[in-house]
């Protein structure tokens, strides 16, 4: 009997529109002969509408998107009671990125419905999200990070002009505001003044109630593909090229203009230092399956990590798949092959 896939896409994140891209990429590559593939479309709204027994390919990820009225749509419960088919093999790809997905609350759902599940749990997941815990638990390991203060919203409220002195004092300009949680750098600005740090606070707090606030860094920045359960590999270190003076939002999805080096330029030592460090900040955070680990290398080649992504970009240009292309020659469905493996090994584990 064929197990069932249930591929959860959309989302009410920022990265939503991501996520369709990565889906459509992930469905495409799932083996037929072996699995059916159900794609679930999660609206902005997070509204669940299944799109049934999908046959054919997808051709463009908008042909995934529906909408909260939808007859197709339904309750996070009836996902357990209509949709799941109780007496067969079944397993979920959420291929969702940012809140909402990524960040342990749709794998807390999943271990209640005891389904097997593709890439990280809860507490991985959780922490990963979250930008200053993630910091907090890998300095504790002495993993190097860039100087960085928490900043919460209840604090910044009772005494903003002392919010801006902390960060004066104990990082200066030019810094990174960042909300704590989220990704593909929405909310995310540089600041070279008080004026700018003012105007990027609120912005960053559209976002969250706890933001981050880091020193800035002149480095390039490496990511690493780290894959598996109980021992995880990492791939060779990729990098972009680019113009701008960091990976906004545009740089990483409208522009196109990102130039991908692969393996990038690193001495040999350095790129084993950094993907053997991939793999210690993998295991700190407990991850399992994958994640992408993101890390600075400055031009003395000391290197910081920068954060660990639980369900990195997924498209058949992203880094991932690349990555690991270049690493061994993996295909892309050969990738989404052995994470599905990788679920249903961990699943049968916990049992
Ligand atoms: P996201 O989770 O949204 O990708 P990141 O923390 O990776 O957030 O930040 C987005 C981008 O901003 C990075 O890819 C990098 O280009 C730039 N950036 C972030 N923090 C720093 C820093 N401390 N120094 C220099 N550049 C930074
Ligand atoms: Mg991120
Ligand atoms: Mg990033």
């Amino acid at each position: 009997m064929k197990t069932n896939i249930y591929v959860l896409c959309g989302g009410k994140s920022v990265e939503h529109d991501i996520s369709l891209r990565s889906a459509s990429a992930i469905i495409n590559a799932i083996d037929r002969e072996k699995y059916n593939v159900y794609p679930i479309y999660i609206t902005n709204e997070g509204s669940w509408c299944n799109l049934g027994l999908l046959e054919g390919r997808i051709n463009n990820p908008d042909e995934l998107r529906r909408t909260s009225s939808s007859s197709i749509a339904f309750s996070i419960g009836e996902f357990l009671t209509k949709v799941l088919k109780d007496d067969e093999k079944n397993l979920v790809f959420p291929a969702l990125h940012g809140p909402n997905g990524e960040d342990g609350t749709i794998q807390g759902l999943l271990e209640l419905l005891d389904i097997p599940y593709v890439g990280n749990e809860v507490l991985s997941s959780a922490l990963a999200m979250d930008k200053v815990m993630t910091k907090d638990l890998l300095s504790r390991h002495n993993i190097p990070q860039v100087k960085y203060v928490p900043i919460n919203l209840h604090n910044w409220k009772e005494n903003e002009e002392k919010s801006y002195e902390t960060v004066e004092d104990q990082i200066g300009y030019p810094c990174y505001i960042k909300p704590s949680n989220g990704g593909s750098s929405v909310g995310i600005s540089r600041a070279e003044n008080r004026e700018e740090l003012i105007a990027s606070f609120k912005d960053a707090f559209r976002y969250d109630c706890k933001i981050i606030i880091e020193k800035e860094l002149a480095a390039r920045e490496m990511q690493i593909s780290v894959v598996g359960n109980n021992n995880p590999k990492a791939s060779v270190p990729g990098e972009f090229i680019m113009e701008r003076p960091f990976f906004d939002y545009n740089a990483k999805y409208i522009d196109g203009k990102l130039i991908p080096v692969i393996p990038a330029r690193l001495e040999p030592e350095v790129s084993d230092k950094v993907r053997e460090t991939a793999v210690k900040a993998f295991k700190i955070l407990n991850c399992y399956g994958l994640a992408r680990v993101d890390i600075f290398v400055t031009d003395e080649n000391e290197i910081f990590v920068n954060e660990v992504n639980t369900m990195p970009g997924f498209t058949a240009v992203s880094m991932t798949p690349v990555l690991w292309g270049a690493t061994d020659g993996t295909t892309y469905e050969e990738l989404i092959e052995k994470l599905i493996n990788l679920a249903l090994e961990r699943y049968n584990e916990k049992k």
